[in-house]
Parts: C-alpha cells; sequence; structure tokens
C-alpha cells in the first residue's frame, strides 16, 4: 500500500480518493424506476470487465493509489456468476492495504450467497429496499419483497453486517418512512434514507419529487423524539431515536440534494465495463478496457486512473438539477 502523501488519488480540489465502487454487471433483474430504463440494453459480455480485468484493477488502486475501500455494485452484483471468487481474490488485498471489502445488492439472491460471501471475507452489505409494503415494493420495482426479506435474514444469521437504504421519492413511497423505520428496528437494522437524484433514466426526476432530509425528520417526529448523533466520516447524517421501544435505533440520512456533501468526497467509481468516473454526475469517462486488453503496463493504467481522477470537478454542488449523462444509474453503479 501507498502511504506516500505524493503518490495517493487526489483530484485538483484536493479531496484524497480512498473508496472505490467498483461494478461487477450492468445486469439486474429489478426495474426500480429511479434507476433503469424501461428496456434495458445490457451490455455484450466482451465489453464487461473479465475476473481477472477486476482483479488488476483493484490491485494497483489498493497498492499504488491508496484505496482503503471496495464496494462491489451493479446493476445487481449477485447476477455475477463468478461473484464469490472475485469476493475471495479481492478479499486477499486485505494483507496489501484493503481495509474494508463492501458490497450494495437488492438481497434477491442474497439467501443463496450469504454464507459464501462471508466466507469469502466480505465485511458488509448494503441491502437498497425501497418500501416495506410488498404490493408497494412490487410496484417500485417490478419484483417481489419475500426473497429480499429472506436475503436480509440470511445476512443476519451468518453474522453478514447489513444496512438498508431507502430512496424516496414523493408520491411514491415517503409514506413508507415511519413503518420502514419501526420495521428496521425490529429487525435491529441500521436503515438510511436517500435523496432521490437526477439521475434516473426516465427523466422523471424534479426537485419536488425529492423528500428532504427535514421533511423526513418531520415525518419521523410524528412518532418519536429524535437526536442528531455527531458527524462521522460517511456522508449519512445519523440520528438517534429517543425513547420508546424503538428508543436507541440508529438511522440514517443521506442529503445528497438537500446538503451536497461534495467537499469531501473520496470516493470514484469504475464501470462494470472498465471506465473510471470521477464523479456521479460526470460527463465522461477513461476507459480503461482498451488499455487492458492493448496490454498496458501498471504505470500506463494508474497515470489513466490518475488523470481522470485530478481532472474531477467539484461535483452536483456546482450544477445541481437533472444531468444529462451517456451513462444510466445501473450502468454507473450507484
Ligand atoms: N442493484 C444494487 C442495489 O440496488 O443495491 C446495486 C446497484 S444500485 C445502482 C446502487 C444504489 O443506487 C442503490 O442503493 C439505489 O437505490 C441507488 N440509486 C439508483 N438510482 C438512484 C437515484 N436516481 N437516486 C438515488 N439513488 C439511486
Ligand atoms: Fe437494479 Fe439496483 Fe437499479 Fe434497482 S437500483 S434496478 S436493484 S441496479
Ligand atoms: Fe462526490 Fe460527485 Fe457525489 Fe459530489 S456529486 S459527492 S463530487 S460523487
Amino acid at each position: 500500500m501507498t502511504t506516500d502523501p505524493q503518490r495517493l488519488l487526489q483530484d485538483q480540489h484536493g479531496r484524497v480518493k480512498r473508496k472505490m465502487r467498483l461494478s461487477l454487471t450492468d445486469r439486474c433483474q429489478f426495474r426500480c424506476q429511479y434507476c433503469m430504463p424501461e428496456t434495458p440494453k445490457w451490455l455484450p459480455r466482451d465489453a464487461i470487465l473479465r475476473q481477472e480485468e477486476i482483479l488488476r484493477i483493484a490491485t494497483l488502486a489498493v497498492t499504488q493509489l491508496g484505496i482503503t475501500h471496495i464496494r462491489l455494485t451493479g446493476g445487481e452484483p449477485l447476477l455475477r456468476k463468478d461473484v464469490v471468487e472475485i469476493t475471495t481474490e479481492l478479499a486477499k488485498l486485505k494483507s496489501q492495504g484493503l481495509q474494508k471489502l463492501s458490497m450494495t445488492s437488492n438481497a434477491a439472491r442474497l439467501g443463496e450467497f450469504a454464507a459464501p460471501l462471508k466466507a469469502a471475507g466480505l465485511d458488509d452489505v448494503n441491502i437498497s429496499l425501497d418500501a416495506i409494503d410488498a404490493e408497494l415494493f412490487k410496484t417500485l420495482t417490478k419484483a417481489p419483497l419475500q426473497p429480499v426479506l429472506e436475503g436480509i435474514a440470511a445476512a443476519k444469521k451468518v453474522g453478514l453486517p447489513v444496512k438498508v437504504n431507502a430512496v424516496l421519492m414523493k408520491g411514491q413511497n415517503q409514506d413508507q418512512i415511519l413503518p420502514m423505520l419501526n420495521w428496521a428496528a425490529a429487525e435491529n437494522v441500521e436503515l438510511r434514507f436517500i435523496e432521490f437524484m437526477p439521475l434516473d433514466s426516465g427523466h422523471v426526476w424534479d426537485e419536488s419529487l425529492v423528500v428532504t432530509e427535514t421533511e423526513i425528520l418531520n415525518a419521523v417526529s410524528e412518532q418519536h423524539s429524535v437526536q442528531v448523533l455527531p458527524k462521522g466520516h460517511e456522508p449519512a447524517t445519523r440520528y438517534q431515536l429517543k425513547n420508546g421501544p424503538s428508543g436507541g435505533q440508529v438511522f440514517g440520512v443521506i442529503p445528497t440534494i438537500s446538503h451536497a456533501f461534495c467537499g469531501s468526497c473520496d470516493r470514484i467509481r469504475i464501470t462494470a465495463k472498465g471506465t473510471v468516473f470521477a464523479c456521479l454526475f460526470s460527463q465522461t469517462g477513461t476507459e480503461l478496457l482498451p488499455l487492458l486488453r492493448e496490454g498496458a503496463d501498471d504505470e500506463t493504467l494508474t497515470k489513466a486512473i490518475r488523470g481522470d481522477i485530478w481532472n474531477k470537478h467539484r461535483g452536483y454542488i456546482d450544477h445541481p438539477g437533472y444531468v444529462e449523462r451517456p451513462i444510466t444509474m445501473h450502468a454507473m453503479g450507484g
């Protein structure tokens, strides 16, 4: 692992990058309307990073660029057949500086994968769950809720720490705030509400559809008294319910729109086709796949990543509102 401050991955605004979101596939069996086009066009298999290419990028990121956290994402990462093998190989990077290996998943296949992933060295999993009402869940995702709940139960059973993320959209699921919070308290899992971001492929995003942090707190306060917890390194603001049967329960809000946290952004993204994206809202990225397949050496690859990240703009705070991008959320990895 590099400890030389000169060699850390840094952008022109002085933000050091420590976290890498690595997309394993653009495919997904869900159709969350805030993410997936109605008729998605999947990348051809050969256009997707192979296992050895993923490992090469991850190894360089950890050993030469100072990345300490890797999060596997997608599409749905559990649709990738070699997901356990990839996890096993990536976990070996813990001896070279990787501190945490995580995953973001819709959990529909976690019932099958929780135990092998835990054994492979996965440290924790964030699960996307936007409603606890089965009918509403089906409307939002076009998928059944039960396998997701079974996936969460399986993760808990094998001791894989779970956080649940819920994206809220006005007129769709803001009435789920209290039911989800009460469910999370009963299940003893931390829930984080995420503000709807202008990245949906259907272009329905409008600021009026965002359920803001203030609105979330107002809804929670109808039933609970809440205290704010000291701010950590994570983008989520964390709160705790003070008393009642759910007293002590912690929840978070990720206020990407109402209080953008770009000033401390320490993330980079690698898409399933091996493109580096410095920001969720970047218009362009740097393609690593041609370099990898042309036999580029380590220096060429790390230079390409450094160059992309150095040019990173300040982020959403500079260009709020709907962003036209060449890539949709399921292809970016969230
Ligand atoms: N399929 C996995 C899942 O859903 O957890 C991983 C990939 S998904 C693209 C990663 C995250 O992006 C999910 O938590 C999802 O809720 C979030 N996401 C997708 N589109 C979004 C949007 N328009 N606004 C906010 N979050 C979004
Ligand atoms: Fe699939 Fe995740 Fe996008 Fe939903 S948010 S469509 S589960 S990739
Ligand atoms: Fe980071 Fe871009 Fe998100 Fe801001 S908008 S927090 S810079 S990824």
